[in-house]
């Protein structure tokens, strides 16, 4: 990547898309693999995800569900039991059929999601309405083979978690759908500082096999779409075709009814996108691999300067990390402060806190503010105080700036010609027929797809299609996008 950096950072508004493709090498967050479409997640990457896997799966754990593990390697046979699942997944499935040296008996698929695999336990372990629900979640890796691949946001191989439950009756597990899209959407805002509409998938759009999908949509810088966390209703639809049967309290043979949710290493992409600018990366606090970094300054070869710069950032840094606040202190030797403020400017860190002799001098630490740019002396006793309360801003006004955002390329539309212009340019509200057909040749024509029917939204009565005029199929307007 050393040859890259002698080029500046492309601005988002020349080439969005070259600017995120260049950013998560920069920021060190990847490396390509040799396979073409996999990537090599770096530490300051791996980090981030680490910190959405811990914050979500105590949100997980906080609602009864437990985490598991299951194989990667799925007999091909399950996947034929599930008529749409197999059709929606088949063209990106990645199968073994040789190992140790023998072509296999049967072909094995490397798991794209698992509810086939986990739908083939469960059969196993339902008997009774008393062994429901079951509530568990695993966190892996899938593999599904795509064409074209872009780091974090399309690989053929990505880091997720998946949860499959199963339940006596579709209200439960309704109510488990609707119950895991809260969650998302609760993270992406309090964790991502990532604002997310929710809704209902369109029938189209809707994943393999399920009744229901239901999805948090955030929109990117560049005005496009990001769907960020789904989670899906099945109806009876896999445990009729994995046979997961219970007797009921009438003690009478019963299909369950089962959801399956997930959010994957694709939510990096919506973090860099939502909140990233022209000079790199902006780390929403709570997620943040560091959230303050601290830079001793001291001339080169001045050791008594450095001795006491050193002592009061050691101290500084063990105050910091007693409040909780995770911190690097970047002192290595022979860079220049300034190429180190590029660099974590670069890596978004949220905080920096700047130590000089002439700080000492007064008693002071300078804290800037990577969102605004704007610094402040803070007395060195008052650090360990003011840097909680400055994180806990600065999510806020990151959360706010996303929302004006997403709120100033929102936008209704009268006519069709209106719609084609405004989702050039971000997110339409129209009503629409709800014909499979219709919303494919909205595809067609402008590029963009329904996002999602909102759960909250303008109203659709009495409206007709925004292309073809037939009366609102939905109660709500829909929201189009072009979407990553
Ligand atoms: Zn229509």
């Amino acid at each position: 990547m050393a040859k890259m950096k002698a080029k500046a950072l492309p601005t988002q508004a020349e080439d969005f898309s070259a600017w995120y493709n260049d950013i998560v090498y920069r920021a060190d967050l990847v490396d390509l693999g040799p396979v073409r479409g996999t990537m090599i997640i770096k530490p300051y990457g791996y980090s981030l995800w680490e910190n959405i896997q811990k914050n979500l799966d105590a949100m997980f754990k906080a609602t009864g569900h437990e985490n598991l593990y299951f194989p990667m390697l799925i007999p091909m046979s399950f996947f034929q039991k599930e008529a749409q699942h197999v059709e929606g997944f088949a063209p990106e499935l990645a199968v073994v059929t040789h190992a140790g040296g023998k072509e296999l008996e049967e072909p094995l698929a490397i798991r794209p999601t698992s509810e086939t695999i986990i739908g083939e336990a469960y059969s196993r372990w339902v008997q009774s309405y008393r062994d429901l629900p079951l509530l568990y979640n695993q966190w892996v890796n899938v593999m599904r083979w795509e064409l074209r691949t872009r780091p974090f946001l399309r690989t053929t191989e990505f880091l997720w978690q998946e949860g499959h439950t199963a339940h006596a009756t579709a209200e439960e597990a309704l109510a488990e759908t609707r119950q895991m899209l809260d969650i998302y959407a609760t993270f992406a805002e309090e964790f991502g500082a990532v604002p997310v509409i929710k809704g209902e998938k369109t029938e189209g759009e809707r994943f393999a096999g399920a009744l229901m999908t239901l999805t948090i949509e955030a929109m990117m810088r560049d005005g496009k779409a990001l769907q960020s966390g789904t989670s899906h209703y099945m109806g009876e639809n896999f445990a009729r075709a994995f046979d997961i049967t219970f007797n009921d309290v009438n003690n009478e043979q019963a299909y369950a009814h089962t959801t399956s949710w997930g959010l994957s290493t694709r939510f990096i992409g919506a973090i860099i996108m939502t909140h990233g600018d022209d000079k790199g990366l902006i780390m929403p606090p709570k997620l943040a691999p560091y959230q303050v970094v601290v830079l001793p300054i001291y001339r080169a070869n001045d050791e008594a300067a450095k001795a006491g710069v050193m002592a009061e950032v050691d101290a500084l840094a063990a105050a910091l990390r007693e409040q909780g606040v995770r911190v690097k202190v970047d002192d290595r030797e022979g860079l220049s402060p300034g190429r180190k403020f590029n660099e974590w400017e670069q890596k978004g860190v949220p905080l920096r806190l700047e130590v000089g002799p002439k700080d000492l001098e007064q008693g002071v630490a300078q804290l800037a503010d990577r969102l605004t740019g704007a610094k402040e002396a803070v007395a060195l006793g008052a650090v360990a105080e003011r840097v909680p309360a400055a994180l806990a801003a600065f999510h806020e006004a990151l959360l706010e700036r996303a929302r004006a955002y997403r709120d100033e390329h929102t936008y209704d539309a009268a006519s069709f010609d209106e719609f084609r212009e405004r989702v050039e340019d971000g997110f339409v509200y129209a009503p629409h027929c709800g014909e499979p057909a219709c919303e494919e040749a909205i595809q067609e024509e402008t590029k963009a797809t329904a996002r999602c029917i909102p759960l909250e939204g303008p109203s659709a009565e009495g409206a007709v299609c925004i292309r073809c005029g037939r009366p609102s199929g939905y109660e709500r307007k829909v929201v189009f996008a072009k979407a990553y």
